[in-house]
């Protein structure tokens, strides 16, 4: 059938998976990258690849991409100070399957947390999660299998790793079979 004949398509604006996130230095993401290997390895699941090792700070989902760059001028609009993360276990999260690193989070990861997500929803873009508290974590292990022998909550200590933070970005989010694909759209100084 020619083009100018075929039905319409309902018309859709493009849109775009979107999330902030923290992104590690090289040096972090190669460190946690083996211990996530380690980690499958012992217990099974699929590691994170070293490139995509991030923090999620707000998920905002599908947004049109005509409102992208808007998103980043609210996010470049927010005030928070730099900080240094210390990660120093991995937790297991048994409803989702996950492998995660986490350690004491400092106040100023949960200032910048509060600050991007009330700048983002008073702009009128919708976060994800709203009304739960939030969970930072490093995922590190997806797909853990049931017979991995850990049990739900657990927490197993590593040796403390140094993640110092002076950037967050905005990232977009491709899903594909191989697993998401993330494009860093933009990076946001903080103080
Ligand atoms: P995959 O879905 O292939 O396992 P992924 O979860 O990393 O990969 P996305 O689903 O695009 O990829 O998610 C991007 C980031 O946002 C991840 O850190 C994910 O944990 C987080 N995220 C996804 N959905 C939500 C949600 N509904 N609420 C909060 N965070 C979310
Ligand atoms: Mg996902």
């Amino acid at each position: 059938m020619p083009a100018d004949r075929r039905p319409e398509t309902p018309h859709r604006p493009a849109t775009a998976r979107v999330f902030f996130a923290l992104w590690p230095p090289a040096e972090v993401a190669e460190r946690l990258a083996e211990i996530a290997g380690e980690a499958a390895a012992r217990f099974g699941g699929r590691a994170t690849r070293r490139d995509t090792i991030h923090l999620t700070l707000a998920f905002l989902g599908d947004v049109p991409e005509s409102r992208l760059a808007e998103l980043g001028d609210v996010a470049a609009g927010v005030t928070s100070a730099a900080f240094e993360m210390s990660l120093d276990r991995l937790g297991f999260w048994q409803h989702n399957h996950l492998l995660w690193a986490g350690g004491e989070m400092p106040a100023a990861l949960d200032a910048l947390h509060g600050a991007l997500r009330k700048a983002l929803t008073s702009n009128g873009f919708k976060v994800d999660g709203t009304g739960r508290s939030f969970a930072p974590h490093v995922t590190m292990v997806r797909k853990v299998p049931p017979a991995c022998q850990l049990e739900a909550g657990q927490e197993i200590p590593m040796p403390a790793l140094a993640w110092p933070c002076q950037r967050f970005f905005l990232v977009r989010s491709r899903l594909s079979s191989a697993g998401s694909e993330y494009l860093i759209l933009r990076a946001f100084a903080l103080d």
